[in-house]
């Protein structure tokens, strides 16, 4: 009986150690709300049907089995609401009467697993602590299993002896399961944070200086094997340290900032918009030949030109000069197309700024 306790314990562990890689690796992101309960609920009760499938048998004759399936439904109820605690729990009393046919046993069963999802999932809206829903609703689960085994015992001893094995081993499990969760939740928010920080300049919110090396070489790879055009634009403020000068340097970040979003709304979602330096921006356009690069620049140029910066107190008026390359029209590799880009730059400065240009 131990042996098989601890597989029924270890498909449980296994099945949410994976399901929470899945969740740190994923990009997929379930914006609507309703859908994360739709899919944790039916998780829920895949993973109750595993467990099912290798449960414990308490007695000689079989009659009475055990395993974890209370603990998904506290989990599934605790993580996923109301919604997902009734599709776990529907998913399992349906199977568990599949398994061993619609006798007694089965619907007291399935009919106190049901009633356990219901309440379990109403009490998971409580306003209380996590703790004292905690507390709460693994009372109700242990209630939920000794009435079912009351009703489907015929000895008394071996009811006491079962009920307490049942509802302490789950609420034990409950206990350690959710706190292993919590803790890996805790770890996956800081792995995104860091990742966030470790690529995200953080005065503008775009990419840094690595993270725009790293995209730039992907995006430039990507462009040359399918022998697509790609175009650079470099920028810099015109004349910048004045604005520092001038208002302060705090109101210099405002600037930057204000800035950032002009670019990140000037391009499309596939561009990389990256900061690259204290008041020097890069952008990169995939599958952009150099005229429609010219035209974005010369647009950007303009609005920046007619944008007033830090309105609401100063009203600031900036300028920014851009140097714009293309492969394969300027440069054969990535590194080539940066420089072309610094060159136009550098040839739009001294042409007297507010400018974009190519180098030849
Ligand atoms: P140019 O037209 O030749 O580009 O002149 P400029 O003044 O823009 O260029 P310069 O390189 O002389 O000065 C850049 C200034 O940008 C100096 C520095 O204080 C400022 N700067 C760099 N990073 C930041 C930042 O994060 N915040 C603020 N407020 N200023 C910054
Ligand atoms: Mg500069
Ligand atoms: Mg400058």
């Amino acid at each position: 009986m131990a042996l098989s306790l601890f597989q029924n314990f270890s498909i449980l562990v296994a099945i949410i150690s994976i399901s929470l890689e899945f969740v740190r690796s994923s990009k997929v992101q379930y914006n609507s709300i309703i859908m994360r309960r739709l899919v944790l609920g039916t998780v829920g009760g895949l993973v109750g049907i595993l467990l099912l499938m290798s449960t414990v048998p308490f007695n000689a004759d079989k009659s009475i089995i055990f395993d974890f399936r209370y603990v998904v439904m506290y989990l599934s109820a605790m993580y996923g609401g109301f919604i997902s605690s009734i599709i776990t729990s529907v998913i399992i009393a349906f199977y568990r009467i599949i398994v061993t046919g619609a006798n007694p046993n089965a619907i007291i069963v399935s009919t106190s697993i049901l009633i356990c999802g219901f309440l379990l999932g109403a009490l998971s809206h409580l306003r209380a602590t996590r703790g004292q829903k905690f507390i709460i609703m693994n009372t109700v689960v242990a209630l939920c299993i000794m009435v079912a085994l009351y009703l489907i015992s015929d000895d008394f001893n071996l009811f006491i002896a079962n009920a307490f094995l049942f509802t302490s081993s789950t609420i034990f499990t409950s206990y350690f399961i959710c706190r292993y969760i919590q803790f890996s939740i805790a770890t996956i928010r800081n792995y995104w944070q860091l990742k966030i920080d470790a690529t995200t300049d953080h005065l503008t919110e775009l990419a840094n200086l690595r993270e725009f090396e790293n995209r730039f070489e992907q995006l430039f790879e990507e462009c040359q094997s399918n022998q697509l055009p790609i175009s650079f634009l470099m920028l810099d403020l015109d004349h910048f340290k004045l604005i520092n000068d001038t208002y302060g340097h705090q109101k210099g970040d405002e600037v930057l900032s204000e800035l950032a979003q002009i670019l990140i709304k000037s391009c499309r979602g596939h561009d990389l918009v990256a900061r690259i330096g204290g008041e020097e921006f890069a952008i990169v356009l995939p599958r952009c030949p150099r005229e429609t690069a010219l035209a974005i620049g010369r647009r950007i140029r303009k609005q920046i030109e007619e944008f007033s910066f830090c309105k609401d107190t100063h009203g600031i008026r900036m300028t920014v000069s851009i140097g714009v390359s293309s492969f394969p029209k300027d440069a054969s590799d990535s590194v080539k197309l940066m420089a072309m880009a610094d060159k136009a730059l550098y040839k739009a400065k001294s042409a007297g700024r507010n400018a974009v240009m190519v180098e030849q």
